[in-house]
């Protein structure tokens, strides 16, 4: 679901085209570990890439991934969230941390020509049957996930705590982390303290990692307006009520919500991506539908914008003489997807340890207004879970350079040609959430945890993600 990232800066784009994902010099033990285990899985990653599923239909994936994860080591729990797999491991006392990649593909009929490519084909809530493909690069997050599951299952004797690792169904849809949640993610399963997913990015160079600080992705509605009229022959306006043109002065009323109405420095989307009415040249019809997604930050931001909505399309009715019993009908989308929030503090803990990995690769960048449901884990208690969701660049470095120099438009996630670097992303996710979770774990032996011994004071608010 997620649109991620902007294109980088110049800056950065030099900085990447330069070291082209050059290893430093010094040894590293974990980089080295990493290396070794990617022919695994890349073999793995293209099984996943041939063989899509859609939303909470992910039965083979699931299945495929939880007896590797039972292989190594983890207590396995599937059909969490109807189709989503729990893998736990115990290793003693310390916090939770919990990783998560996501499962689903895309009814998107894959045109890269890679070898690989998908030529599954499914029949999505649309009932019309489509080719399939991981075109939002879900099966580059499982790879690294079984990458990560791998590595931290190897060091068992390196940390202590507890690791939870789930794959979750029906992202694309924004209720998979839901379904998990209300099936008992964190009272069935240890709780976590902290939360760490990342996204495969087609606006960032391979291997780079971008995160943004607070939000990273925005509340997501949609909202149906059915703007009723009173039918009649075209060429007797007089007789007739017509919903067209309500719904027109709706649609251009509502551009100044952002406009007019809200703070400038608070960004906000209403668009209105459907506009039905009518069947014929000669007849007013008595409905017109307009379809909108609109997307903020803020709690507060988000509550202004459906009642603004809610009384232009009233007020609109009404300027044009609707009668009483004829008014709008605003219906919003339940449940809505809620903006992801990185807790500020720990993204920078985190990002702190994977910049002194990683170096120049990782960059801080602006939200976006694009939509996922990770955000939900953080939801479900926001007084005691740290989250994170950050975006590693899947771009070719050649198309990267290309597109830098205008010669190139690149392909978007859920675009039939989005073929990432998938080795890229692959070996920079799984290494930088295995760094990561040894980061907050402490260490075997009573170690304390490298970056957290205590848990900070948040500002009163901070946390208004929904
Ligand atoms: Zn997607
Ligand atoms: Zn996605």
């Amino acid at each position: 679901m997620v649109r991620v990232i902007r294109k980088s800066t110049a800056a950065l784009g030099l900085v990447l085209g330069a070291m082209a994902l050059a290893v430093p010099a010094q040894a590293d033990e974990l980089r080295d570990a990493v290396g070794e285990d990617m022919p695994g899985l890349m073999e793995l990653y293209k099984d996943l890439h041939a063989n899509p599923e859609l939303s909470f239909q992910e039965f083979e994936t699931a299945k495929k991934l939880a007896a590797r994860a039972r292989d190594l080591g983890f207590e396995v729990t599937e059909g969490v969230g109807q189709t989503g797999v729990v893998a736990v491991m115990r290793n003693g006392d310390g916090p939770t941390v919990m990783l998560r990649a996501d499962m689903d593909g895309l009814p998107v009929t894959e045109q890269t020509g890679l070898p690989y490519a998908s030529k599954a084909k499914g029949v999505p809530a649309s009932g019309i049957e489509s080719g399939l493909m991981h075109a939002c690069g879900h099966d580059t997050h499982m790879a690294a996930w079984i990458g990560a599951a791998q590595l931290l299952a190897e060091r068992k004797d390196e940390w202590q705590g507890t690791l939870v690792m789930i794959l979750q169904p029906a992202e694309e849809l924004g209720l998979g982390a839901l379904a998990m949640l209300e099936d008992g993610l964190f009272t069935r399963f240890p709780k976590p303290d902290y939360v760490l997913g990342f996204h495969d990015a087609a606006g960032a160079p391979a291997g780079a990692i971008g995160y943004a600080k607070g939000y990273a992705l925005a509340n997501v509605d949609s909202v149906d307006i059915t703007v009723k009229g009173v039918g009649g022959h075209g060429a007797y306006p007089h007789t007739t009520k017509d919903p067209i043109v309500v719904a027109s002065s709706i649609v251009m009323r509502l551009q100044t919500l952002v406009s007019r109405e809200k703070n400038p420095l608070d960004p906000a989307v209403v668009t209105v991506g459907s506009f039905l009415a009518g069947a014929k040249h000669n007849i007013i019809p008595d409905e017109a539908k307009l379809q909108l997604t609109v997307r903020s930050y803020g709690a507060e931001s988000r509550a202004a914008l459906l009642e603004g909505i809610e009384r232009i399309a009233k007020a609109e009715a009404m300027a044009a003489g609707m009668p009483e019993d004829r008014m709008p009908v605003v219906s919003v989308q339940d449940p809505y997807l809620p903006s992801t929030y990185n807790t500020p503090e720990f993204t920078e803990q985190v990002m702190a340890g994977l910049s002194e990995r990683f170096g120049e690769r990782v960059f801080e960048t602006p939200p976006v207004m694009g939509g996922e449901d990770f955000g939900q884990f953080y939801l479900a208690d926001p007084e005691n879970i740290e989250s994170l969701i950050f975006w590693v660049g899947g771009v070719p470095q050649d198309q990267w350079a290309k597109s830098e120099a205008g010669e190139l438009e690149l392909p978007s996630l859920h675009s039939p040609f989005w073929a990432p670097d998938a080795e890229a992303v692959i070996s920079t996710a799984t290494e930088a959430m295995t760094a990561a979770t040894l980061d907050l774990l402490p260490r075997k032996g009573g170690g304390l945890a490298r970056w957290r011994t205590h848990r900070p004071e948040r500002p009163p608010g901070a946390n208004a993600g929904a």
